[in-house]
């Protein structure tokens, strides 16, 4: 059994449906990737696994730790270990980098141990300096507001930031290489390669196979018109780099694809 089942997920905006029988199985311990091309349903996938209000599920289930997670709120979901990384992150002003993470890091343990007092600010302070460190941030970061007049790629820093606290069990990465430029995307990338582990499944959502060269996943989806047409090894993302995604819309026309 896998970690995360996604099964024949249907799920409509404002009445539309964008995903149209979504299906994937993402074990614990794996790097899997969905590519695909623009409006395909890729950050609607993302958001309805993290419980979006606007997106309305109309069938279908997604599994983790034996339970549907579609009956549960976002926060519970965040609790229960899924991790999701914003493609456009927001900023919240007034709310510090380390007061946001401090704050998250005690609802995860109070959801574990109602009995639970909080992290101690010492161990707090020194766990995100070996963070911020791993991501190459500086230091000052901590004290500013949450994503407020962050670059592009400070706002990427920050969601792997939140991931490399909380570690969570599944990580939904949502297009994190978009705007990055090749330093951050390498030590965005290198921040993931550290957390990946037995206990980690990754979901690297991308549009482009070039995040694929520094984070490389064990299995490749290609996600069109609302599914997956096709799954493959790392070399598919290569693949499609190459070719482009004709030839999977040719496929997909023909009827080749169940
Ligand atoms: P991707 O991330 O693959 O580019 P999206 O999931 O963002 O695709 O979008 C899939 C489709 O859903 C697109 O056709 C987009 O226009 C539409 N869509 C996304 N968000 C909304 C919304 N809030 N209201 C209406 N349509 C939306
Ligand atoms: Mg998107």
């Amino acid at each position: 059994m896998s970690d995360l089942e996604i099964r024949n997920l249907h799920v409509q905006i404002n009445g539309k449906e964008i995903l149209k029988g979504f299906t994937l199985d993402l074990p614990k311990g794996e790097v899997h990737a969905i590519m695909g091309p623009n409006g395909t349903g890729k950050s609607t996938l993302a958001y309805t696994l993290m419980g979006h209000p606007s997106y309305e599920v109309t069938e279908g289930e997604v599994i983790f730790k034996g339970q549907n997670i579609l009956d549960l709120e976002p926060d519970e979901r965040s609790r229960s270990g899924i991790f999701l990384a914003f493609q456009y992150p927001v900023a919240i002003p007034g709310v510090t980098v380390a007061n946001f993470l401090r704050t998250a890091v005690n609802a995860r343990r109070k959801a574990e141990n109602p009995d639970d007092k909080g992290i101690s600010i010492p161990e707090f302070r020194r766990m995100l300096k070996d963070k911020m460190s791993m991501l190459k941030m500086d230091p000052a970061f901590a004290g500013r507001y949450l994503n407020d007049g962050f670059s592009g790629g400070e706002k990427k820093r920050a969601e792997i930031l939140q991931m490399a606290v909380l570690k969570p069990e599944i990580a939904i990465l949502d297009e994190t290489d978009s705007g990055l430029d090749i330093d951050a995307l390498r030590i965005v990338s290198e921040g993931v390669n550290t957390l990946r582990g037995p206990e980690l499944g990754v979901l690297v959502i991308t549009h482009y196979q070039r995040i694929l060269n520094y984070i490389r996943p064990d299995v490749v989806h290609v996600m069109m018109d609302g599914r997956i047409v096709e799954s493959g090894d790392a070399d598919l993302a290569q693949h499609l780099e190459e070719h482009g995604y004709d030839w999977v819309r040719e496929k997909l026309e023909n009827g080749t694809v169940s």
